[in-house]
């Protein structure tokens, strides 16, 4: 415990929760994967250490067998799909998107079906018919259409849509900072997001809280917080790590 004890807000809400005998649950989502690389192990013993279920988003165009064998023995990770080859196909005064409406829904959709197939055959039972759009964004036309592909929950940015016509795992706290400088966002503004995040819940138990990370583009501070807020969560009684395929059965 240090004079400036930057986890103390997080600790607050918690114990807040523990009082009023409410559980958050957590869950942990991983963008960009291809291959085994230091930065993949790093993330993969964290989360083993920590006994902390991890989804990691792949993605399949780039994909192959030296990520099927390392995933082999990793229990704690599950497999979604990201898109197909991670292409930005938005103009250049556009967002990045992948899988906006800049070609036909029928193309679109035929590379994800590809995609499917290949992670289907690498990752076996691993793989969760879960969609992480490239950059969070897809063409909301084709939203409706997913489950005819083979993908029943679709995993974005930001509180879930009442309206989806789709089952919706997002992600609510992404620890990098994509604007201007890249790196990791400070840490005590980061634990206010959380804490934020487990405000907005308190009264109803909304959906669980996902923390968003990219494992290739972390630096120090970025595992440094990973770490942190998982031996401070799962020390404590109110905080639960779930699988995003637990979460998505519930
Ligand atoms: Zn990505």
């Amino acid at each position: 415990m240090t004079a400036h004890d930057i986890w103390a807000p997080l600790r607050h809400e918690l114990d807040r929760w523990q009082t009023a005998g409410k559980t958050v649950r957590f869950w942990l989502r991983d963008d960009d994967a291809i291959e085994p690389t230091s930065a993949l192990e790093q993330l993969l013993k964290l989360t083993a250490d920590a006994k902390v279920p991890l989804t990691l988003a792949v993605i399949p165009a780039s994909t192959g067998e030296p990520l099927a064998a390392r995933l082999g023995d990793a229990q704690q990770v599950l497999v979604a799909l990201h898109g197909w080859s991670h292409t930005n196909h938005a103009g250049p005064e556009e967002k990045k998107q992948e899988l906006g409406a800049h070609r036909p829904p029928e193309v679109v959709l035929g590379e994800l079906r590809d995609g499917l197939a290949i992670l289907r055959r690498l990752f076996g039972p691993r793989f969760i018919s879960m969609l992480v759009p490239p950059w969070n964004r897809i063409n909301g036309a084709l939203i409706a259409k997913l489950p005819a592909v083979g993908l029943e929950t679709l995993s974005v940015y930001g509180a879930a849509k009442a309206d989806s016509p789709i089952r919706l795992l997002n992600t609510h706290v992404d620890i990098m900072n994509w604007h201007g400088v890249r790196g990791s966002r400070p840490q005590d503004e980061l634990i206010a997001d959380v804490v934020r995040e487990l405000r907005a819940r308190f009264d109803d138990d909304g959906e669980p809280i996902g923390i968003l990370t990219h494992h290739l583009v972390h630096d120090e501070n970025a595992w440094a917080f990973l770490s942190d807020l998982l031996i401070e969560t799962r020390a404590h009684p109110a905080a639960t790590w779930t699988s995003s395929e637990a979460l998505v059965e519930a």
